[in-house]
């Protein structure tokens, strides 16, 4: 055997550059299922059977393809429990000259599988990831210099870099950003008749792995019974056309807005089968683009759409790389709180957090409002620690793969980077969730209240951050006005937030009844 091509559960694309120059006579695919990916974080349910369905019709078109593969499944009975022991293993037996991969998504698989090559004296070549826009290199070089990284700059390199809504040297329509029309709520009438998801019905190869995960998981996270994601690319392809076609044209206006049991909405739910790299980010840019184009999608969404896509996702990708391993350890806030248990049920009396949990669990999916100012604020303004906030977030989503989480995780989210993500603390009191969603109707809290027995528990946090952090607080320009409000409060109204901050933190506020199963 010359070379063995390793491909990891988030590298299933066939043109990938790990496959250049292969040699069907000479080479051959390398890939594990192993527990290790799905219990170093406690990995729900949905999303560990999407990897492993994705992986396992990934297999028969490699196979339809000519390429011969060596594959492993986690009911091996030899099976070795981790990537590195399995590669180890199969070394041993396959003995070829060489192993060359597409560079990995996370940093701790590339160490470990750099440490067995190494072990074993064989060279590992890793290769550019092509699948992305901008390669780490030019991240690299984007950042050297600049005092502070926006995301926005970046952005608007990428758009002239790429030719992408560009017009002679300019933004079509004159704006690189439609943000301020894009953050529209509902209203009284609610979103009417949000077209279906796609389902992706399980076929015998997915209905396996549910059965597999059901029996080797069972304790862990999340439901199977309605999985339907799109597990191939032809499926990923599906899901990309209806969303332009039945979403996009009200994607922008409805981006920030949250209705209860309605977890779809305008959003693509793109965002696994680009992770998985079932789909490739040009084909997706390319078809909103076209979408304005042929006028079936108004420019604020198209870009709005774009922006996430060219803008976000490579930038995140890019602090991920340049800042690794150190990344992980950020804990500017000296946040130290346990995340509370009912993260991982839904078990909670919060409106707002129940139902972000619950459509979490039930389908490895929330929109990114709901994850940056539901549960992603909560658990900022209690002061949990971010490699708890990270294990979490890291588990229960199907798109969650580790360069793309842990930078929204520990920096958009929890500011645990100290500003390098995103420019200022996401804070906000109940107020925020009032405007953007009707769940506080239906709860047993009061947004406006920040002490007392039916004080909403994000306002009383709220108050407390601003409490705890106001040194720092106040020397920040887009937060120092908030701080400023902290000086209507007397003391005793102080006291009375602390005191209930203190009672949620132990656990006596917010906790739910138990309505859902065991697993759930
Ligand atoms: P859409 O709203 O339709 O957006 C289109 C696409 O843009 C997405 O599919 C995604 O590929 C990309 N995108 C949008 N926002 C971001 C962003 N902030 N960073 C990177 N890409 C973005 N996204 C993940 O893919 N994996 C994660 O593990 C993940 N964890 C997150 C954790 C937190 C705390 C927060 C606040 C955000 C996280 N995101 C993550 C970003 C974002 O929330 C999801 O990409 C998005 O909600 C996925 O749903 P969608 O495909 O319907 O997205
Ligand atoms: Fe959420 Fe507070 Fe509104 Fe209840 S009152 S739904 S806890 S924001």
């Amino acid at each position: 055997l010359r070379t063995l091509v390793v491909v990891l559960g988030d590298q299933l694309d066939l043109e990938a550059s790990g496959f250049d120059g292969f040699d069907a006579g000479l080479d051959a695919v390398w890939m594990a299922e192993v527990a290790q990916e799905s219990t170093h974080v406690w990995s729900s349910k949905p999303r560990t059977v999407l990897f492993l369905a994705a992986m396992r019709h990934f297999a028969l078109a490699l196979q339809a393809a000519g390429r011969a593969l060596h594959y492993t499944r986690l009911e091996a009975p030899d099976n070795a429990g981790s990537l590195a022991a399995q590669l180890q293993a199969d070394l041993t037996r396959l003995r070829p000259a060489r192993l060359v991969m597409t560079a990995p998504g996370d940093w701790r698989v590339l160490k470990a599988l750099q440490a067995v090559a190494q072990a074993s004296g064989l060279p590992l070549e890793v290769r550019e990831d092509r699948h992305f826009f901008c390669s780490v290199r030019e991240f690299a070089a984007h950042a050297r210099g600049r005092k502070s990284l926006r995301m926005e700059y970046f952005y608007r390199e990428q758009r002239q870099r790429q030719q992408v809504l560009m017009q002679d040297d300019g933004p079509v329509g004159g704006q690189w950003n439609f943000d301020a029309d894009n953050r529209e709520a509902f209203g009284a009438a609610g979103p009417g008749a949000v077209p279906p998801r796609p389902r992706f019905e399980p076929d015998a190869v997915t209905r396996e792995v549910i059965t597999l995960v059901d029996t080797r998981l069972a304790s862990h996270p999340g439901r199977l019974d309605g999985f339907a994601w799109p597990v191939t690319r032809a499926q990923a392809q599906q899901a990309l056309q209806a969303f332009i076609r039945e979403r996009l044209p009200r994607f922008g206006r409805y981006q920030d807005a949250m209705w209860p049991a309605e977890p779809w909405l305008y959003h693509s739910h793109l965002s696994a089968a680009l992770n998985l790299k079932l789909l490739n980010p040009r084909e997706v840019v390319a078809a909103a683009q076209a979408a304005w184009q042929d006028g079936s999608a108004p420019l604020a969404s198209v870009e709005g759409f774009i922006r996430q896509i060219l803008g976000w996702r490579e930038y995140v990708r890019g602090i991920y790389w340049t800042r690794m391993p150190a990344y992980l350890e950020g804990n500017a806030l000296e946040a130290r709180e346990d995340l509370p248990a009912w993260y991982w049920t839904g078990r909670t009396d919060m409106a707002c957090l129940r139902d972000t949990l619950a459509q979490t669990l039930e389908h490895g999916y929330a929109h990114h409002i709901q994850r940056l100012m539901v549960t992603g604020l909560y658990a900022l303004m209690l002061g949990v620690e971010p490699r708890q906030v990270h294990a979490w977030y890291l588990a229960v989503y199907v798109d969650a793969v580790e360069w793309v989480e842990l930078p929204n995780t520990l920096g958009m989210s929890q500011y645990a980077d100290g500003g390098l993500m995103g420019s200022k603390p996401y804070i906000a009191t109940g107020k925020y969730i009032e405007r953007m969603s009707p769940y506080c109707k239906g709860c047993r809290y009061d947004p406006a209240q920040r002490s007392g027995e039916r004080a909403c528990p994000f306002t009383t946090l709220y108050w407390d951050f601003l409490m705890r952090h106001e040194t720092m607080l106040a020397k920040h320009p887009r937060v120092a006005l908030q701080v400023k409000n902290l000086a209507r409060l007397d003391d005793g109204q102080k006291r009375a937030v602390q005191d209930r901050a203190a009672a949620i933190r132990r656990g006596e506020v917010g906790v739910g009844p138990e309505t859902r199963p065991a697993n759930l």
